[in-house]
């Protein structure tokens, strides 16, 4: 909770309600002094208006005495008398009325003498009019009467003077309190108010606060959970990435690399079409090696370098449906721009182009998971690239260079091999030995040029006489070998006539000039199973070559 909030709620809160509280209380007590002003206001003049009564009282008593001085009605007498008793109640409603202020009490109880006086007066003269009729009485109204009557008058106003005074005296106690109560209210309202509104000013200022740090809390999180996905995919993708790698390392032909690629990149990008192109050797085209999915622009099967923008710029070239960049001319024509996205990534290791790998879907999406393509692609032209390396280092160990037959390491391994399949399922195996006649004295005539020119030449025209389960071999020099497996002495013999007359028949041009002929001598066996090896096998032939020199070339001896 932030300081203001605090204080408010220490502070704020408390002083307005203390403002309250005050402005309640000086109501009360302005209320309840209001009341005992009115009370008070009340009994003055109930004071002033018994003291008129009290004067009254006498006028009356005075005005009907004289009325039956000069009239001698009873009636005037009767009105006398009943004012003369009412006078004393009068005063002593007047002196209960001020018994708790002594000055007035004091004056009241002054009054009640001046009255008694007053009315003994009265009574004398009329006892003066019953002895000595009106003039008798006339004489009786003297100066102590007046004096009498006047102090009465002058007792009675210091009496309502006094009573006026704290009339006033009230009036301005009461307007004191008034105003007292109208500032109270005047500013303890208004400020309990502001108090009040303040602090809930900061309470809703806090609550909208909180609300937005709850909202940005929220989204924070979205994000945090957003980003944790990514990174989970992010990291499934590198461990996918990773045993992809291993089992690419793994892989022993192009076909299983590209298997397993179409495997990774289906997996990766659902819903996305693939194709994969392989550089001819000849670098003159690109042809399809495999595809997957749906494409949503087709591409064609078999396209040339400078029908696609990756290819020559050596770079990868993207189409997004929403920018509309440049197409590549091996895509379909038909195919709307704006209604798809694609993307070719070349494939190279070492500086050479290998492949291409075509990409299309309606969605872009799937371009943003490119940088994994990319990743896939690469580690697939270093595999491609190390399995081309791998397969011409097998060729150039198991080969011989100058008439592309198999080496004699080769025939030497596969001879063996051989022998046992056959030997395992009771099949015959023949095996010829193959030497040029008189080949030193060509070469000497002919040069070594004109030599290796027929050695390739007879390389050439053995392998295309085997068959494809026969194993032609140069064995050294212009020695050559035969393996036939599952032929019998007959076919074999068959077979050896046939290269006798092709080698007769064989026609090499060297230097512009036709070489002449040659013949050549072969030496035949047939595998005996339990009493020969390779070794036995190579030697039983090699007799047989020598015995078929011996007997005069150009012919073809089976061993015993
Ligand atoms: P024959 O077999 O009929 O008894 O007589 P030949 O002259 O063929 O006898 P030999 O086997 O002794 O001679 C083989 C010759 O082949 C010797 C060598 O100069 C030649 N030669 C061996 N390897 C090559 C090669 O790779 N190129 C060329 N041009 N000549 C080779
Ligand atoms: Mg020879
Ligand atoms: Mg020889």
């Amino acid at each position: 909770m932030p300081r203001r909030l605090q204080l408010a709620n220490r502070i704020g809160l408390p002083v307005a309600a203390l403002i309250f509280t005050a402005v309640g209380v000086g109501v009360l007590f302005g209320a309840q002094r209001f009341i005992a002003d009115a009370k008070q206001v009340a009994h003055t003049n109930e004071v002033m208006a018994s003291v008129d009564g009290v004067e009254a009282r006498l006028r009356d008593a005075e005005a009907a005495q004289r009325g039956y001085l000069l009239t001698g009605r009873a009636e005037y007498l009767a009105g006398y008398q009943s004012s003369r008793d009412q006078a004393g109640p009068q005063l002593e409603v007047l002196a209960h009325l001020v018994k708790d202020n002594p000055l007035q009490s004091r004056r009241v109880r002054e009054l009640a003498e001046l009255s008694a006086l007053r009315l003994a007066q009265m009574e004398q003269n009329l006892a003066r009019y019953r002895e000595g009729g009106l003039e008798a009485a006339r004489a009786g109204i003297d100066a102590e009467v007046d004096q009498a009557s006047h102090r009465i008058r002058a007792s009675a106003r210091q009496l309502l003077d006094e009573e006026r005074r704290l009339l006033a005296e009230r009036d301005r106690t009461s307007g004191r309190s008034a105003d007292i109560l109208r500032a109270l209210a005047g500013l303890g309202i208004p400020l309990g108010i502001a108090v009040v509104g303040s602090v809930y000013w900061l309470l809703l200022r806090e609550v909208r606060r909180r609300g937005q740090a709850e909202r940005d809390g929220s989204q924070a999180n979205q994000r945090l959970r957003e980003s944790i996905g990514q990174l989970e995919r992010h990291s499934a993708d590198l461990g996918e990435l990773t045993r992809y790698g291993g089992l690419l390392q793994n892989c022993l032909s192009a076909a299983e690399a590209v298997a397993l690629t179409t495997q990774l990149l289906s997996r990766l990008l659902p819903g996305t079409g693939g194709t994969l192109y392989r550089i001819r050797a000849s670098n003159d085209y690109a042809e399809e090696l495999t595809h997957w999915g749906q494409h949503a622009a087709a591409s064609a099967v078999l396209l040339t370098p400078e029908q696609c923008w990756a290819l020559r710029r050596g770079q990868p070239h993207l189409l997004r449906a929403d920018e509309g960049t440049l197409r590549c001319d091996h895509v379909e024509p038909s195919a709307d721009v704006g209604a798809y996205s694609s993307a070719c990534l070349p494939l190279a290791a070492q500086g050479t182009q290998l492949g291409l790998l075509y990409l299309s879907a309606p969605d872009p999406a799937f371009l943003a998971r490119l940088d994994l393509v990319q990743a896939a692609v690469e580690q697939l032209s270093m595999a491609l690239h190390n399995l081309a390396l791998q397969e011409r280092l097998r060729i150039q160990s198991i080969r011989d260079p100058l008439t592309g037959l198999f080496n004699r390491r080769y025939l030497e391994e596969s001879l063996t091999r051989e022998l046992a399949r056959c030997e395992r399922r009771g099949l015959p195996l023949s095996l010829m030995m193959i030497d040029l006649d008189h080949f030193k004295a060509f070469n000497d005539l002919h040069g070594h040029a004109g030599g290796d020119a027929l050695l390739a030449a007879f390389g050439q025209l053995l392998g295309s006489l085997a068959r494809t389960e026969d194993i032609a071999c140069r064995y050294g020099g212009e020695e050559f070998t035969l393996i036939l497996p599952e032929a019998d002495a007959q076919s074999a013999l068959d077979c050896a006539a046939r290269v006798g007359e092709a080698v007769r028949e064989l026609r090499v041009h060297h230097l512009g000039q036709e070489l002449p002929t040659v013949t050549a001598s072969i030496g035949l066996a047939v595998f005996r199973p339990g009493a020969d090896d390779a070794a036995r096998l190579l030697q039983r032939a090699d007799m047989a070559l020598y015995r078929a020199k011996r007997e005069g070339r150009d012919r073809v001896v089976q061993a015993e």
